[in-house]
């Protein structure tokens, strides 16, 4: 007798195992609509206080934090109280320079600092001993060692390094700041003490992976010899072992970033390809950083370049900054042309009606910075910013906090920024930070891991509230208010 069975018996299985499937996914689908926690949410929404509010946004689950550029990354007090710690900075000083005399010559060490790029002459430019040495007895009298300011200074050099006084905005950050404590952000023993701060910090507001924007050049050595980028990894890769880096629970990734305006931003693209490549295991993405304003940065100016890394390289992430300017163009469309999965920004996307409808229910997501696009001023007002319309198009959105070091802001108030100004539901939360995970360019086993953690995480958090008077429950949470939200949200603490 023939068996007519035996020849098809593993598509039937197949068949019966993906009904059950099919029906499991309705029972849970109906489960959680059952289940809902929409009603406690719309609840603390409506009747909470802002510090109630901030307490709850405060322990949500996060997820991950994509757009974050790793010098900007750190709250400022931490960076100089880093600075001025000889055990954890190797012994250094730093100098920084307190008054302008008269010299006749430039007393900015920039030719050493920065090889001869030019650079601004402005208060509390931060330099090393080794450079504040070589300049003439004038000179160095502009300068004070950064251990040795005064309550006064030390007020005004935090001041001097954030948007934190009103006509303060695009120019002062994109132009000012960075020259002022540059070769803080080059350090080989400061940087990965930030590194390390920003993963306990970010964890303790409910993060779980960090993706920073960190080109590893231009690192030097107390003594000026500058760090090859090999060592860079070395040096980020032996921190990232230690046990208060694996304590904190927080993933890190980089991705590699060129500078779009430069002459040589070709090159520059060419080489964070090629190190991504062959440091795949902390390196997962190149983007494309510089204020979008300057032409000379184009995105189609590198299509080129983009096109000849695909014939070399898979498999590495592109998220680029695309659309953070004020005037309409096709830099969004031209962005995706570029092969980017992920947008920084997309603030114009919302002038480009083909783009807008084109990204609409797909696999590209934006990384969208509220606080930054607010202090920027590129708008001022945030009811008048486009992340509502991305995220109720259906096109995937994530919040991230950019530079929040020259803002005093955090995490938290990306969320509340979200939930006060466009009354967030509960399943659009849950969904940006799935999403923040989703599209990390972290390895596919690692990514499975995030996200199943933070489905339990969320299951737990919202199991929590169900089970208590909120009001009890977030009377006991001490979040960290950012100065920021003191200022902006009136939240006391
Ligand atoms: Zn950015």
């Amino acid at each position: 007798m023939i068996n007519i069975y035996g020849k098809y018996r593993p598509a039937i299985l197949g068949g019966l195992i993906l009904m059950l499937v099919a029906i499991s996914d309705q029972l849970i689908t109906k489960a959680e609509a059952e289940n809902s926690f929409e009603p406690v949410w719309e609840e603390i929404k409506s009747q909470s206080t802002p510090a109630q509010l901030y307490a709850f946004l405060f322990q949500l689950p996060k997820g991950g934090n994509l757009h974050t550029h790793f010098a900007g990354s750190v709250p400022m007090e931490y960076l100089l109280e880093i600075a001025r710690d000889k055990n954890r900075n190797g012994g250094q000083e730093f100098y920084t320079r307190v008054k302008i005399n008269n010299c006749g010559e430039d007393c900015s060490g920039r030719r050493l600092d920065y090889a001869g790029t030019s650079a601004p002459i402005v208060y509390f430019q931060t330099t090393r001993e080794v450079t504040w040495k070589s300049l003439s007895s004038c000179c160095q009298s502009e300068y004070k060692p950064l251990s040795a300011l005064n309550e006064e200074e030390t007020a005004a050099w935090l001041s001097s390094v954030k948007l934190d006084r009103p006509g303060e905005g695009r120019n002062e950050f994109f132009e000012v700041i960075w020259h002022r404590m540059g070769v803080l952000f080059s350090d080989p023993h400061i940087n990965p003490e930030l590194l390390v701060t920003n993963m306990k910090l970010f964890g303790d507001e409910g993060l779980r992976y960090l993706e920073f924007q960190l080109p590893p050049r231009g690192w030097r050595h107390s003594d000026g010899r500058s760090i090859p980028a090999e060592e860079v990894y070395e040096i980020l890769k032996e921190r990232l072992k230690q046990e208060d880096a694996v304590a904190s629970g927080v993933t890190v990734r980089f991705r590699n970033v060129a500078i779009r305006y430069l002459s040589n931003a070709e090159a520059q693209i060419e080489e964070a390809f090629a190190f991504v490549d062959s440091h795949r295991d902390l390196w997962v993405g190149v983007d494309m950083a510089g204020r979008e304003d300057d032409d000379k940065g184009h995105p189609l100016r590198f299509l080129e370049t983009f096109r000849k890394m695909r014939k070399r390289y898979g498999g590495i992430g592109l998220s680029i900054h695309g659309g953070e300017v004020d005037e309409p163009n096709t830099h969004v469309r031209d962005t995706l042309l570029l092969g980017a999965t992920r947008i920084g920004h997309g603030l114009n996307l919302i002038s480009d009606p083909d783009t807008l409808l084109y990204m609409r229910n797909r696999e590209y997501l934006i990384e969208s910075c509220l606080v930054s696009n607010r202090v920027l001023e590129y708008f001022p007002n945030l009811d008048d910013h486009p992340f509502p319309e991305f995220l109720r198009l259906g096109i995937p959105v994530c919040l991230n906090t950019d530079d929040r070091g020259m803002w005093d802001s955090n995490m938290t108030d990306e969320y509340f920024s979200a939930v006060k100004h466009f009354n967030l539901r509960w399943d659009e939360i849950v969904k940006m930070g799935r999403d923040s995970l989703h599209y990390a360019f972290v390895d596919n086993a690692k990514k499975a891991e995030l996200i199943s953690a933070y489905e339990r995480d969320v299951a737990s958090f919202e199991m929590k509230y169900q089970n208590a008077n909120w009001r009890e429950l977030t009377s006991h949470i001490e979040p960290a208010i950012s100065p920021y939200a003191l200022r902006t949200f009136k939240i006391s603490n």
